[in-house]
């Protein structure tokens, strides 16, 4: 039976991996909506090879290149952020969001706000809209899969099992690139986002080499899987191989192992609750040797330690919190703020900011505002 899709950033690293399984698997899939900020050569090239219904720009300048793009072809084309909602809520079977960062908000609540499945790549829009998303997701009916790997990997390991009966969740962190690197003050973008195992679009990397991206799914992991924060555990495990664990109250640790081809756990999202065939290489434990783990260093990458603080004092501290960083992040990428700043300005916003518990959307978008505005101000005298 055909299923219908949208993907909301679908020229990104995730959405593009989505497209390679959705080409395997042609019939399978009806193409909705595809969505970029600015690619939009290459979103009105994907639009064009997976027949789309329409393909979406949020920057309105980008509109008429897309436009020419799509000339003499079937595709509707749009452009700005409305349009963008606009097109997330049409109704399909499955919406895979994976726009990078809080601007992708709002499209993916209109994803939910139609009830149905949406895979969650867009871990920003969680950390910020917390308790806003799950109350949406919950009042709408619509069911939220984990793309993440260390989530799809426990939700994975909790297939049969229930919360109710879980000790501890521990999410796996490679360490990044820079795990062993001595001088942090003078690591350049190109370092950062040379990460040893997993190719990710460029704010996800940074993410990962600060460690800020486990103390995002530090908070995602707390609203997915509602469990107490200090029964929720991070363990650096260089390989990449188990992508996270479960134990239960038995003792029994489960853990869902896999190649580090980000495929595997979209194919788990498109197919779910079923299985798909993905290309993606077996492992092969024997040539690995060894798997090894060891506790995260918060000294040296303080994010955790913020990120933990930020969600035990909830309200809008996720939300702050993750603004400063995405501000911080694209300061360091364009050449501005030192490395070791990132983590800095973050604590410098969480510190210094206090804001009301946003309720709605609206509030939540309000805190982002003035969260980056706060981020940039403190950028100036950094
Ligand atoms: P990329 O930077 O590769 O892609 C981001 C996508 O979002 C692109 O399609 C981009 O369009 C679009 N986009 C960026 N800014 C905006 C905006 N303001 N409005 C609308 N669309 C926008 O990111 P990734 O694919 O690496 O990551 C996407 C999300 O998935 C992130 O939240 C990340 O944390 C999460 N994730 C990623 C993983 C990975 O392996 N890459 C793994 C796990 C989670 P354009 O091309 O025009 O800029």
């Amino acid at each position: 039976m055909t299923r219908s899709i949208s993907i909301l950033g679908a020229t990104g690293s995730v959405g593009e991996q989505t497209l390679d399984l959705i080409r395997r698997n042609r019939a399978d899939w009806n193409v909705v909506a595809l969505t970029a900020n600015c690619s939009a050569e290459q979103l009105a090239k994907l639009a064009r090879e997976f027949d789309a219904e329409i393909a979406v720009v949020g920057d309105e300048a980008c509109l008429a290149e897309l436009r020419e793009g799509l000339a003499a072809s079937n595709v509707e084309s749009a452009g700005g952020e409305q349009a963008l909602c606009e097109a997330a809520s049409r109704p399909v079977d499955i919406t895979v969001a994976a726009i990078v960062g809080c601007a992708g908000l709002a499209p993916t609540m209109a994803a939910i706000e139609q009830g149905g499945t949406v895979a969650l790549a867009n871990k920003e829009a969680l950390v910020s809209a917390g308790e806003v998303m799950m109350a949406a997701v919950a009042h709408h009916g619509a069911t939220l899969l984990p793309v993440d790997s260390e989530h799809n990997a426990i939700f994975q390991c909790l297939q049969g099992g229930r919360l109710s009966q879980v000790r501890t969740i521990t999410l796996t962190a490679s360490g990044g690139p820079l795990r062993t690197v001595r001088n942090l003050e003078a690591v350049t973008p190109a370092q950062a986002i040379a990460h040893p195992n997993w190719d990710m679009g460029a704010k996800i990397s940074v993410d990962s080499a600060t460690m800020f991206n486990k103390g995002l799914e530090l908070i995602e992991a707390h609203h997915l899987f509602p469990l107490p924060l200090d029964r929720i555990g991070i363990v650096v495990h260089p390989q990449s191989v188990i992508h996270s664990m479960v134990e239960y109250q038995d003792g029994s640790t489960l853990a869902q192992l896999g190649p580090p081809d980000m495929r595997v756990p979209i194919a788990s999202c498109l197919a779910w609750p079923e299985r798909m065939e993905t290309p993606c290489k077996p492992l092969d434990l024997a040539a690995l040797g060894q798997l090894t783990f060891e506790s995260p260093d918060e000294d040296r990458f303080p994010a955790t330690r913020l990120a933990r603080a930020a969600a035990e004092k909830g309200g809008a501290s996720p939300a702050i919190l993750n603004a400063a960083n995405e501000v911080a992040v694209a300061s360091f990428l364009s050449g501005q703020l030192a490395f070791t700043r990132i983590a800095a300005l973050v604590e410098q916003a969480l510190s210094r900011m206090s804001v009301a518990a946003p309720q709605t959307l609206e509030e939540v978008l309000a805190v982002d505002g003035e969260a980056r505005a706060h981020a940039s101000e403190l950028l100036e005298h950094a």
